[in-house]
Protein backbone atom coordinates (compact mmCIF):
# COMPACT_ATOMS: atom_id res chain seq x y z
CA UNK A 1 0.00 0.00 0.00
CA UNK A 2 1.75 3.73 -0.90
CA UNK A 3 2.00 5.87 1.51
CA UNK A 4 0.33 9.95 1.55
CA UNK A 5 2.96 11.42 -0.62
CA UNK A 6 3.89 13.77 2.21
CA UNK A 7 5.25 11.14 4.04
CA UNK A 8 7.93 10.24 1.50
CA UNK A 9 9.01 13.86 2.11
CA UNK A 10 8.72 13.31 6.09
CA UNK A 11 10.77 10.31 5.46
CA UNK A 12 13.31 10.76 3.32
CA UNK A 13 11.94 7.81 0.99
CA UNK A 14 12.81 7.29 -2.89
CA UNK A 15 8.91 8.46 -4.55
CA UNK A 16 8.18 5.05 -6.10
CA UNK A 17 4.48 5.55 -6.19
CA UNK A 18 4.64 6.70 -9.51
CA UNK A 19 6.72 7.91 -12.20
CA UNK A 20 8.10 11.58 -12.14
CA UNK A 21 8.86 13.93 -14.94
CA UNK A 22 11.22 16.50 -14.17
CA UNK A 23 10.12 19.18 -16.85
CA UNK A 24 12.77 22.26 -16.17
CA UNK A 25 16.69 20.66 -15.92
CA UNK A 26 19.95 20.85 -17.20
CA UNK A 27 23.27 19.04 -17.83
CA UNK A 28 26.47 20.24 -17.71
CA UNK A 29 27.10 23.94 -15.79
CA UNK A 30 29.50 25.63 -18.49
CA UNK A 31 32.30 24.16 -20.97
CA UNK A 32 34.86 22.11 -19.04
CA UNK A 33 33.05 22.52 -15.44
CA UNK A 34 30.93 19.90 -14.71
CA UNK A 35 29.44 20.74 -11.18
CA UNK A 36 27.64 17.53 -11.25
CA UNK A 37 29.02 14.54 -13.33
CA UNK A 38 26.27 13.20 -15.10
CA UNK A 39 26.50 9.91 -13.12
CA UNK A 40 25.88 11.55 -10.13
CA UNK A 41 22.64 13.42 -11.75
CA UNK A 42 21.60 10.10 -12.16
CA UNK A 43 22.16 8.38 -9.02
CA UNK A 44 20.38 11.80 -7.48
CA UNK A 45 17.47 11.12 -9.64
CA UNK A 46 17.26 7.45 -8.42
CA UNK A 47 16.99 8.60 -4.69
CA UNK A 48 14.46 10.77 -5.18
CA UNK A 49 12.62 8.64 -7.64
CA UNK A 50 12.98 11.08 -10.48
CA UNK A 51 11.92 8.95 -13.98
CA UNK A 52 13.06 11.04 -16.62
CA UNK A 53 14.37 14.33 -16.47
CA UNK A 54 13.46 17.12 -19.76
CA UNK A 55 16.98 19.07 -20.00
CA UNK A 56 18.57 22.06 -21.46
CA UNK A 57 22.47 22.28 -21.65
CA UNK A 58 23.56 25.32 -19.43
CA UNK A 59 26.15 25.93 -22.02
CA UNK A 60 23.66 26.55 -24.68
CA UNK A 61 21.66 29.14 -22.63
CA UNK A 62 24.84 30.90 -21.84
CA UNK A 63 27.05 31.02 -24.65
CA UNK A 64 27.10 27.74 -27.47
CA UNK A 65 23.53 26.21 -28.26
CA UNK A 66 24.90 24.02 -30.85
CA UNK A 67 27.48 22.65 -28.50
CA UNK A 68 24.60 22.56 -25.87
CA UNK A 69 22.41 21.10 -27.69
CA UNK A 70 25.13 18.11 -28.66
CA UNK A 71 25.91 17.55 -24.64
CA UNK A 72 21.85 17.45 -24.11
CA UNK A 73 22.34 15.03 -26.87
CA UNK A 74 25.26 13.17 -25.87
CA UNK A 75 23.21 12.67 -21.84
CA UNK A 76 20.70 10.92 -23.63
CA UNK A 77 22.82 8.63 -25.28
CA UNK A 78 24.76 7.72 -22.55
CA UNK A 79 21.58 7.40 -19.95
CA UNK A 80 19.08 5.99 -21.89
CA UNK A 81 15.52 6.46 -20.86
CA UNK A 82 17.03 8.74 -18.29
CA UNK A 83 16.92 12.24 -20.32
CA UNK A 84 15.30 13.83 -23.02
CA UNK A 85 15.83 17.21 -24.41
CA UNK A 86 14.65 20.84 -25.48
CA UNK A 87 16.54 22.24 -27.61
CA UNK A 88 17.73 25.80 -27.59
CA UNK A 89 17.80 28.11 -29.58
CA UNK A 90 18.94 32.14 -29.87
CA UNK A 91 16.47 35.27 -31.26
CA UNK A 92 20.02 36.83 -31.02
CA UNK A 93 21.20 34.99 -34.18
CA UNK A 94 17.71 34.70 -35.41
CA UNK A 95 18.99 33.14 -38.99
CA UNK A 96 20.34 30.06 -36.75
CA UNK A 97 17.22 29.55 -35.01
CA UNK A 98 15.75 27.52 -37.79
CA UNK A 99 18.52 25.22 -38.98
CA UNK A 100 19.39 24.38 -35.06
CA UNK A 101 16.02 23.41 -34.73
CA UNK A 102 16.24 21.03 -37.67
CA UNK A 103 19.34 19.60 -36.71
CA UNK A 104 18.31 19.13 -33.30
CA UNK A 105 14.86 17.39 -33.82
CA UNK A 106 16.47 15.41 -36.44
CA UNK A 107 17.27 13.31 -33.04
CA UNK A 108 13.87 11.96 -30.97
CA UNK A 109 15.58 12.39 -27.79
CA UNK A 110 14.27 15.91 -28.49
CA UNK A 111 10.93 16.74 -27.06
CA UNK A 112 10.77 20.12 -26.56
CA UNK A 113 12.75 23.60 -27.20
CA UNK A 114 13.91 25.80 -24.83
CA UNK A 115 13.94 30.06 -25.27
CA UNK A 116 15.46 32.33 -23.13
CA UNK A 117 15.10 36.20 -23.11
CA UNK A 118 17.90 38.00 -23.15
CA UNK A 119 17.03 40.39 -26.18
CA UNK A 120 14.09 40.36 -28.11
CA UNK A 121 11.19 39.90 -26.10
CA UNK A 122 8.57 36.44 -26.55
CA UNK A 123 6.39 38.39 -29.04
CA UNK A 124 8.83 39.67 -31.18
CA UNK A 125 8.71 39.02 -34.84
CA UNK A 126 11.97 36.74 -34.43
CA UNK A 127 10.69 34.02 -32.75
CA UNK A 128 7.14 33.21 -35.48
CA UNK A 129 9.72 30.62 -37.11
CA UNK A 130 9.91 28.64 -33.70
CA UNK A 131 6.39 28.92 -32.95
CA UNK A 132 5.31 27.58 -36.31
CA UNK A 133 8.24 24.90 -36.11
CA UNK A 134 6.56 23.84 -32.28
CA UNK A 135 3.33 23.73 -33.75
CA UNK A 136 4.65 21.98 -36.90
CA UNK A 137 6.07 19.28 -34.43
CA UNK A 138 3.62 19.37 -31.24
CA UNK A 139 6.67 20.27 -28.99
CA UNK A 140 5.97 22.54 -26.29
CA UNK A 141 8.28 25.65 -25.84
CA UNK A 142 9.57 25.98 -22.29
CA UNK A 143 10.99 29.88 -22.04
CA UNK A 144 12.62 31.47 -18.97
CA UNK A 145 10.44 34.22 -17.01
CA UNK A 146 11.07 36.09 -13.86
CA UNK A 147 9.80 37.93 -11.32
CA UNK A 148 6.34 38.30 -12.70
CA UNK A 149 7.67 39.53 -16.18
CA UNK A 150 6.15 37.39 -18.80
CA UNK A 151 8.14 39.54 -21.42
CA UNK A 152 5.81 38.79 -23.85
CA UNK A 153 5.33 34.87 -23.64
CA UNK A 154 1.73 35.28 -22.82
CA UNK A 155 1.10 37.50 -26.29
CA UNK A 156 3.09 34.84 -27.93
CA UNK A 157 0.80 32.05 -26.25
CA UNK A 158 -2.12 33.56 -27.22
CA UNK A 159 -1.24 34.24 -30.89
CA UNK A 160 -0.49 30.85 -31.19
CA UNK A 161 -3.42 28.60 -29.14
CA UNK A 162 -1.75 25.47 -31.05
CA UNK A 163 1.13 25.69 -28.87
CA UNK A 164 1.83 24.84 -25.44
CA UNK A 165 3.80 27.52 -23.69
CA UNK A 166 5.09 26.40 -20.40
CA UNK A 167 6.35 29.18 -17.94
CA UNK A 168 9.37 28.87 -16.39
CA UNK A 169 9.73 29.97 -12.76
CA UNK A 170 6.35 30.56 -12.72
CA UNK A 171 5.97 32.52 -8.68
CA UNK A 172 9.56 33.56 -8.62
CA UNK A 173 10.55 37.14 -7.04
CA UNK A 174 7.03 36.70 -4.95
CA UNK A 175 4.76 37.24 -7.92
CA UNK A 176 2.74 34.94 -9.21
CA UNK A 177 -0.45 36.56 -10.09
CA UNK A 178 0.63 37.36 -13.93
CA UNK A 179 1.25 33.64 -14.29
CA UNK A 180 -2.25 32.80 -13.10
CA UNK A 181 -3.93 35.43 -15.24
CA UNK A 182 -2.18 34.59 -18.50
CA UNK A 183 -3.20 30.70 -17.50
CA UNK A 184 -6.69 31.29 -16.78
CA UNK A 185 -7.00 33.57 -20.50
CA UNK A 186 -4.98 30.85 -22.00
CA UNK A 187 -5.65 27.12 -21.71
CA UNK A 188 -2.01 26.45 -23.85
CA UNK A 189 -0.18 28.09 -21.10
CA UNK A 190 1.52 26.22 -18.47
CA UNK A 191 2.99 27.01 -14.82
CA UNK A 192 5.94 25.62 -14.31
CA UNK A 193 7.42 25.51 -10.66
CA UNK A 194 11.08 24.97 -11.16
CA UNK A 195 12.42 27.03 -8.33
CA UNK A 196 9.37 29.23 -8.12
CA UNK A 197 10.01 31.06 -4.76
CA UNK A 198 8.32 28.52 -2.25
CA UNK A 199 5.85 30.97 0.11
CA UNK A 200 3.27 29.98 1.77
CA UNK A 201 0.63 29.12 -0.16
CA UNK A 202 1.84 29.55 -3.28
CA UNK A 203 1.06 26.14 -4.59
CA UNK A 204 -1.73 25.69 -2.84
CA UNK A 205 -2.98 28.97 -4.33
CA UNK A 206 -2.22 28.21 -8.20
CA UNK A 207 -3.56 24.60 -8.20
CA UNK A 208 -6.68 26.56 -6.22
CA UNK A 209 -6.88 29.26 -9.02
CA UNK A 210 -5.78 27.36 -12.40
CA UNK A 211 -5.94 23.40 -11.58
CA UNK A 212 -3.51 20.79 -11.44
CA UNK A 213 -4.15 20.24 -15.33
CA UNK A 214 -1.75 23.37 -16.19
CA UNK A 215 0.69 23.27 -13.61
CA UNK A 216 3.88 21.09 -14.28
CA UNK A 217 6.98 21.26 -12.28
CA UNK A 218 11.04 20.54 -12.74
CA UNK A 219 14.15 20.52 -10.11
CA UNK A 220 16.48 22.82 -12.07
CA UNK A 221 19.03 20.12 -11.35
CA UNK A 222 21.89 20.72 -11.03
CA UNK A 223 21.55 24.58 -10.36
CA UNK A 224 19.58 23.33 -7.30
CA UNK A 225 18.75 20.67 -5.31
CA UNK A 226 15.93 17.42 -6.40
CA UNK A 227 15.41 17.41 -2.55
CA UNK A 228 14.42 20.48 -2.14
CA UNK A 229 12.45 21.00 -5.24
CA UNK A 230 10.70 18.18 -4.70
CA UNK A 231 9.97 18.39 -1.11
CA UNK A 232 7.99 21.63 -1.69
CA UNK A 233 5.39 19.61 -3.69
CA UNK A 234 5.41 16.69 -1.41
CA UNK A 235 4.35 19.39 1.81
CA UNK A 236 2.07 21.41 -0.10
CA UNK A 237 -1.28 21.39 0.75
CA UNK A 238 -3.01 20.23 -2.09
CA UNK A 239 -4.50 16.38 -2.87
CA UNK A 240 -1.99 13.60 -3.38
CA UNK A 241 -3.94 13.62 -7.45
CA UNK A 242 -2.65 16.68 -7.77
CA UNK A 243 0.52 16.33 -6.84
CA UNK A 244 0.73 13.43 -9.05
CA UNK A 245 -0.53 15.34 -11.81
CA UNK A 246 2.62 18.31 -11.52
CA UNK A 247 5.29 15.95 -10.69
CA UNK A 248 4.69 13.94 -13.84
CA UNK A 249 1.53 13.75 -15.06
CA UNK A 250 0.48 16.83 -17.06
CA UNK A 251 4.31 17.52 -18.43
CA UNK A 252 3.92 13.78 -19.67
CA UNK A 253 1.03 14.78 -22.05
CA UNK A 254 2.60 18.12 -23.09
CA UNK A 255 6.09 16.92 -23.94
CA UNK A 256 4.03 13.57 -25.36
CA UNK A 257 5.62 11.27 -23.35
CA UNK A 258 4.48 7.92 -22.00
CA UNK A 259 5.87 7.24 -18.84
CA UNK A 260 5.15 3.99 -18.30
CA UNK A 261 6.94 2.71 -21.31
ZN1 LIG B 1 16.55 26.33 -15.62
Amino acid sequence: MSLPLIEYGRQGKTVDAFPILDAHAHVHFMAGSDVLPLEDQVREMDRCGINVMTVSSILALAADFARGNDLVADAARRFPGRFLGYCHVSAVYPERMLPELERCFANPIFRGIKVYQVGPMYDCPAYDAVWAFAKAHRAPVLAHTWGGNLTGFDKAAEKNPDVNFLAGHAGSGFAYQPYIDAALRLPNFYLDLTYSREHTNMIETMVEAVGPDQIVWGSDAPTFSMTHQLGKVLFARISDVAKRKILGETAARVLGIDLKA
